[in-house]
């Protein structure tokens, strides 16, 4: 069998948004199958994960993809390990308590396609600005939809990996997107999640187009910032079946705010502001279909008699899937139901 490219992907130690990183192993004989994925390492001390005299961090292999751009490639996503084996301080998905995978994550990824040389997002001029939100949303035509060619592309290669798109969409302002990844299983939401985000980011590079995922890249002009909505359910949620056991979980978020605010995504001060469908990030707050409160209880759980899932709309574009996770699954646990 031909030489397989293994393109091995991790998250960085720089703080406070970690980013992506690969490199490439080339395996002969290579199987395909995740176990047959050897530990690797690499340079720590040029990620901010290790100290230069000591700076081998290991890459231990946790989700493989097809790689749909390369002959015979796939996409490995790896968990961090410090030198000793155990998890890095920068690995969020260690910290996911979900062994029996009964939390479903569905994440709403949104994103600017952002160009680089005028520093805005596509569709922006570059001096002023377009006509004011409100034909983006869900929008077709030049004068409204821009890089849907990149979407496109971005789109075809998540399912060819064999992610588990549910949608995509423009989004509110112009040059804004938005995709949807739904996974039985905390861990795998996260690892799609984040392999996502490097096949978005790598077919950026050929357009010459950056992927910004800051969640308020254009200030506090009157311009939707972006998210990463968390939905989420485990069997309590899908099988509750009355109003009481909601509000029993919805009441264990109360006290933990600040714990969820700091892992939600950096910035994020700038984002909840109470405008633009956000909660305050100062207030808590829940309601059945209320874009403006921080968890939403879906009509869809309600109409199915309190069988169902939640949305926490707080999480923003640029927070780390797993952490979101984490947080999450801790606080609906510690809930006395
Ligand atoms: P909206 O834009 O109205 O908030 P979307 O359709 O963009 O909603 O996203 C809804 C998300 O909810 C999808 O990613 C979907 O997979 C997820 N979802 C649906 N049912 C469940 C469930 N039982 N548990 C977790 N997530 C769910
Ligand atoms: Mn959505
Ligand atoms: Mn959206
Ligand atoms: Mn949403």
């Amino acid at each position: 069998m031909a030489a397989a490219k293994l393109e091995y992907i991790w998250l960085d130690g720089y703080k406070p948004t970690q980013s992506l990183r690969s490199k490439t192993k080339i395996e002969k004989d290579f199987s395909g199958k995740l176990e047959d994925c050897p530990l690797w390492s690499f340079d720590g001390s040029s990620t901010e994960q290790a100290p230069g005299g000591s700076s081998d961090c290991i890459l231990k292999p946790v989700f493989i993809a097809i790689d749909p751009q390369r002959k015979d490639g796939y996409l490995v996503m790896c968990e961090v390990l410090d030198s000793t084996g155990a998890p890095h301080e920068s690995n969020g998905r260690a910290l996911i308590q979900d062994d029996d995978n009964d939390f479903w994550f569905g994440f709403e990824q949104e994103y600017f396609l952002w160009d680089p040389e005028t520093n805005k997002p596509l569709g922006f001029p570059a001096s002023g600005y377009p006509a004011p939100q409100g034909p983006y949303y869900c929008s077709v035509g030049a004068k409204n939809a821009y890089g849907r060619d990149i979407v496109e592309e971005h789109l075809d290669a998540c399912l060819e990996a064999g992610l588990n798109v549910e949608g995509i969409n423009a989004e509110v302002a112009a040059g804004q997107w938005e995709f949807q990844i739904f996974a039985k299983g905390a861990k795998e939401a996260g690892d799609q999640i984040w392999v996502a985000r490097y096949l978005l980011e790598r077919i950026g590079e050929s357009y010459d187009v950056a992927i910004n995922w800051h969640c308020k890249p254009l200030g506090q002009l009157d311009w939707n910032g972006s998210g990463m909505h968390a939905n989420f359910s485990n069997t309590t949620l899908r099988t509750a079946g009355k109003k009481e056991i909601y509000d029993v979980i919805l009441e264990a978020f109360r006290p933990v705010v600040a714990e969820h605010i700091a892992v939600y995504g950096a910035d994020n001060d700038q984002r909840l502001t109470g405008k633009h469908e956000t909660a305050s990030i100062h207030d808590y707050s829940y309601g059945v279909s209320d874009r403006g409160a921080s968890i939403r209880i879906p009509l869809y759980t309600v109409q199915k008699g309190w069988n169902g899932y939640l949305e926490d709309r707080r999480p923003n574009s640029a927070a780390d899937p797993y952490k979101v996770a984490a947080v999450i699954i801790k606080t609906v646990k510690s809930a006395k139901v």
